[in-house]
């Protein structure tokens, strides 16, 4: 009675934890060798944090991230255009986090070997399909040597990512992610911090577009911060592009000269970017909605399931959710092709609007509206836009995504304290 689970990302992690909290016996094969701090900043919203105090993990959270206070837009000249307090500032009960998506991932790794041991995860397999077998999923997997077993549980969590082999099974017709255009320049340099200090910020619009905001707290004899960043320009969809690589590494000229523009009395951008130790490039694709994550005792979760423009800061949030929600269906329907079914109804619609909201309205096409009525210049922004509007667009997009401020203060916990595994099912 087992459920396993294909690859041991933030989603899959997550989903580990829970399953050891509630009683359910897991295993997880993860295809690289060892599983290393990768990638830049990400940030986690309050309902999602809320799952990982759930699970316990609130100090090692506080230990690694930091607590988000506001979220300003401003155009590519530096003009404030909207400013709303995060996470507890804003009246969440939980706070917002940015924080270092390796520093995340290695939480989740070492408070899952050190409350359910070492041999939960196995790494060096890479899941190659699945088949049901009776009241059994059964995985198939193969290492780097091309030596291949079988793996058989209960059920079975496709939380490989956006190249899912577990996916691809399912969708077979599907083909590469699709690439809307927008080419992606993330990195992360040691700075002082700008405005509150733990202030997100966006600059410019969607062709010629900035994000930051740090990750760490500053060093007390330095003053810097690990400031994580962001550059965005478009392309026509069917240029030429090197297929996407979270860790591909970049050249500054493909990018900087279209940002050196952007120096602020608050933020220097061509330094922020000239001052990086490392700087990746990454095309940004996401995922068609799929009209099925069910096949039998076999689903999907995080970006197998639902990979999405990173425009929301949802991203690795709605990946932990995913965790949680299996949690809670396996609690309540045992680990049976219910559970899986009831997660899915519950989990896909939202995730399928979070997917196709992002390619044309995330929370960034404000700065597209302001752009595209002054050029981004005005003296006031209230003769450009109304303090309404602006509050209305960012209601509108968390509400769709999942975690408006009251929506997520009045919802249950997703499992409540104590909650186990009692139905005894194959
Ligand atoms: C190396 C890396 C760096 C990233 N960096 C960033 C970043 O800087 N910013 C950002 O916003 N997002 C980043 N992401 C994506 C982000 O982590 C996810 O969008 C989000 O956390 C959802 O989590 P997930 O668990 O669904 O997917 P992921 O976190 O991508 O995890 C998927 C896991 O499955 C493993 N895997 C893949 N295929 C197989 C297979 N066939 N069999 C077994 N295991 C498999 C992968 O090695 C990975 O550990 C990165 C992902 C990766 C893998």
């Amino acid at each position: 009675m087992t459920v396993l689970i294909a690859g041991g990302g933030i989603g899959g992690l997550a989903l580990a934890l829970t399953c050891h909290q509630v009683g359910v016996p897991f295993k997880v094969f993860e295809s690289v060798a060892r599983i290393r701090p990768l990638g830049v900043g990400i940030n986690l919203q309050p309902s999602a944090v809320r799952e990982l105090i759930d699970l316990g993990l609130q100090d090692r959270l506080d230990g690694i991230g930091v607590r988000t206070r506001d979220y300003g837009m401003y155009t590519r000249f530096g003009l404030h255009i909207w400013t709303e307090p995060r996470g507890t500032w804003a009246g969440y009960h939980w706070p917002q986090y940015s924080v270092h998506r390796g520093q995340l991932h290695m939480m989740l790794l070492e408070a899952l070997q050190e409350r359910a041991g070492s041999d939960g995860v196995e790494c060096g397999w890479t899941a190659t399909g699945f088949s049901n077998e009776g009241d059994e999923a059964v995985l198939h997997l193969r290492d780097a040597q091309g030596r291949t077993r079988t793996e058989r549980g209960s059920l079975l969590i496709g939380a490989d990512g956006i190249h899912s082999a577990i996916r691809k099974q399912m969708a077979p017709d599907e083909g590469e992610p699709v690439w809307g255009g927008a080419v992606l320049w993330r990195g992360t340099t040691m700075a002082k911090p700008f405005l509150t200090g733990a202030s997100m910020v966006m600059v410019g619009y969607s062709g010629l577009r900035f994000v930051s905001y740090p990750i760490s707290r500053p060093d007390p004899k330095t003053g810097l911060a690990m400031i994580n960043w962001i550059a965005n320009l478009n392309y026509p969809p069917d240029a030429p592009w090197n297929k996407e690589d979270w860790n591909r590494e970049a050249r500054l000229e493909d990018f900087l000269p279209q940002f050196e523009g952007m120096t602020f009395d608050w933020l220097d951008v061509p330094a922020l970017i000239r001052g990086a130790d490392q700087v990746f490039e990454y095309p940004m694709v996401d995922r068609n909605p799929l009209a099925q994550w069910t096949q039998g005792r076999v689903s999907l979760m995080g970006d197998a399931a639902h990979a999405a423009y990173p425009v929301g800061s949802n991203g690795a949030g709605s990946a932990i959710i995913d965790a949680r929600k299996i949690g809670r269906a396996l609690v309540d329907h045992g680990l049976t092709p219910q559970a899986l079914h009831a997660y899915e109804a519950e989990m896909r619609p939202i995730t399928t609007k979070v997917v196709l909201t992002n390619r044309v309205a995330g929370p960034d096409q404000i700065l597209d509206v302001v752009e595209e009525r002054c050029g981004g210049r005005f003296d006031r922004i209230e003769d450009v836009i109304s303090q309404q509007e602006l509050a209305d667009h960012g209601a509108k997009y968390k509400a769709i995504a999942g975690y408006g401020i009251a929506a997520t203060n009045e919802a249950p916990p997703t499992l409540p304290a104590g909650a186990r595994l009692t139905t005894r099912t194959p």
